[in-house]
């Protein structure tokens, strides 16, 4: 793929070398017949010719489905849900994921309580829950653009005291687009104004109608602050996730998506990545978006360094050459070279795209063009 010779060109639209390499003249390129030449310069001189040359998009090579090892239905293990939390501003949704976190850990583990890696997992019934907080739901909403199913359940945040908001709205429109579950988390019930049968009656106009009204969608009143009602929406969460069915195979290599990613001034990149499925390692030659790495290190949320993490993990992974986007999907490659050869044309392929279009043509899609 690429930029051909003048002479393959020449042979492409049927013309003699030095007439090719005559027009380049023309035009104040010196040219010998092996030399190459790029794609905007063949349309100049396909045109001098007549011919209009269309170019097509390269079909990208570094899918990582091609990879993809298939799952052995036998091998298959229930994996904990990946839930996110959405609604609109100030009606509690940081209150609440912080509740949770805190009322949820193990005693002894508070300690590291003050990482933070943008998603954690808590524990009930001895159930794992994932959490993911992603900052104005930039990297759910960048998952779902390109078609990454990320967030098995959606925790629809309303406060009791103000009711259906723009962006509860949409944030109802963003789940019910991704096809994911809500569960209705009736917020700030600690409040003397606080209204609940109002927000079930605004939130039945727009097709989330509560089970106790005969409809389907469950919703627990609860204060973010004191906690009440907490333990109870967790086990609708559990319950919801039962009935997903969610299973991984943790006997594979890892892949997953980029939570959040920064540069981290001694230690280099650091990305927050979820694990979907399989299980990453330590060690582990991965591609995240455009760049590869050696997993040198990884942290979870409570801040320990871990040696593996299974299926709906979220964890911090230190070795990547670079820093991977929001929302960038990550692989583990058990060929390094070919993991590396991935992210340099997906690199390659993204600064083409900047420098405007998808002009790389195939020899094969010359050929069918003229
Ligand atoms: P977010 O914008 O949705 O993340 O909302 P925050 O979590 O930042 O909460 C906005 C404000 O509401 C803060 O002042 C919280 O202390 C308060 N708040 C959140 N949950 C509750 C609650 O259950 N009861 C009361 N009384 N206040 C709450
Ligand atoms: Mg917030």
């Amino acid at each position: 793929s690429g930029p051909l010779t003048v002479g393959e060109f020449a042979k492409l639209l049927r013309k003699e070398a030095s007439e090719v390499i005559r027009k380049l003249i023309s035009l104040g390129i010196m040219a010998t017949i092996n030399q190459e030449i790029d794609v905007d310069t063949m349309s100049v001189i396909a045109e001098e010719f007549g011919v209009t040359v269309e170019y097509k998009e390269e079909v990208d090579e570094s899918n990582f489905e091609e990879q993809e090892e298939n799952d052995d239905p036998e091998a298959l293990v229930e994996r904990p849900p990946v839930v996110t939390i959405m609604g609109h501003v100030d009606h509690g949704k940081t209150t609440l994921l912080d509740k949770i976190r805190h009322t949820n850990v193990t005693a002894g583990e508070a300690g590291g309580i003050t990482q933070h890696i943008g998603a954690y997992q808590v524990e009930i019934n001895n159930k794992k829950i994932t959490f993911l907080d992603t900052p104005g739901h930039a990297a759910f909403t960048t998952m779902r653009a390109r078609g990454a199913k990320v967030t098995d359940i959606t925790i629809l945040v309303v406060a009791a005291d103000d009711g259906v908001k723009p962006q509860t709205v949409e944030a109802i429109n963003h789940a019910k687009a991704a096809d994911v579950p809500i569960i209705v988390a009736v917020n700030k019930m600690d409040k003397p104004e606080a209204n609940p049968d109002r927000v079930k009656q605004q939130l039945t106009e727009h097709g989330l109608v509560p089970e106790e009204w005969g409809g389907e969608t469950i919703f627990v009143p609860v204060s973010a602050i004191t906690g009440a009602g907490i333990d109870e929406l967790l086990e609708m969460v559990l319950l919801v996730a039962e009935v997903q069915e969610l299973k991984a195979n943790p006997d594979k290599r890892a892949r997953g998506v980029v939570i959040e990613a920064e540069l981290d001034k001694g230690r280099g990149a650091v990305a927050t990545v979820l694990v979907q499925n399989g299980t990453l390692k330590v060690g582990d030659g991965v591609v995240a978006g455009n760049y590869f790495g050696k997993i040198r290190a990884m942290v979870n949320d409570r801040g320990r360094r871990v040696k593996v993490a299974p299926p709906s993990t979220p964890v911090e992974i230190l070795g990547l050459s670079d820093v991977p986007g929001a929302g960038d999907p990550f692989m583990v490659f058990e060929d390094e070279k070919k993991g590396r050869a991935i992210a340099e044309r997906r690199m390659a392929k993204q600064k083409e795209e900047e420098r405007g279009g998808n002009k790389r043509v195939t020899l094969d899609d010359l050929f069918k063009q003229i």
